[in-house]
């Protein structure tokens, strides 16, 4: 019997490229149902989860990631900016480094990107180049995040490639996850 996936629903042709923080995915695509059906999102925000505290162990913001692509995880990555001293070494792009190695492809059309806190400026960019197809994320980041909350650079004009999103699952966990980081070094 197939596996129903929790955030699938029908939404009406006018809600397309609008998201939710609800963990409910408001414009569906035969492509989307199929990828839910394969790879429930939310074992793979466990795995994302398990990078971020990976992260939250270095003594670096406990953010994680990983891509999938058909059936497998192709590539990890977690929050590394200071330990590496790269200041690009956030958890989407090192994820997206370690699946294009891996894949031997600069390019991961139909992957999924899954990550903990919904990614910044420099992350959304490197998703659109990477060809990513969908990006799940956790919590929104009210400061930085650049999804839904400070821009909605998606959807920025000029991009040739187009994201799906699918916001909000396990968010709970994803959040508490980084209060608990900041309140401890408090
Ligand atoms: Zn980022």
């Amino acid at each position: 019997m197939p596996r129903i996936c929790p955030y699938q629903r029908s939404p009406p042709a006018s809600e397309r490229h609008q998201t939710r923080h609800s963990g409910e995915k408001l414009h569906a695509s035969p492509k989307l149902v199929l990828t839910c059906l394969v790879f429930p999102f939310d074992q793979l925000m466990e795995a994302a989860l398990d990078q971020a505290r990976r992260a939250r162990d270095a003594g670096e913001v406990p953010i994680g990631a990983v891509v999938a692509l058909d059936e497998a995880i192709v590539g990890h990555g977690f929050n590394q900016p200071i330990s590496s001293g790269d200041p690009t070494a956030h958890a989407e792009i090192v994820a997206i480094r370690d699946a294009a190695a891996r894949l031997g492809n600069y390019r991961l059309p139909g992957a999924v990107m899954c990550v903990t806190i919904e990614p910044c400026l420099m992350c959304v960019g490197a998703l659109v180049h990477a060809r990513i197809a969908t990006l799940v994320f956790g919590a929104a980041e009210p400061k930085t995040g650049a999804v839904v909350s400070t821009v909605r650079g998606l959807d920025l004009a000029g991009h040739n490639h187009r994201v799906e999103v699918v916001a909000g699952v396990r968010e709970t966990e994803c959040r508490e996850l980084m209060q608990a980081f900041f309140l401890s070094r408090r």
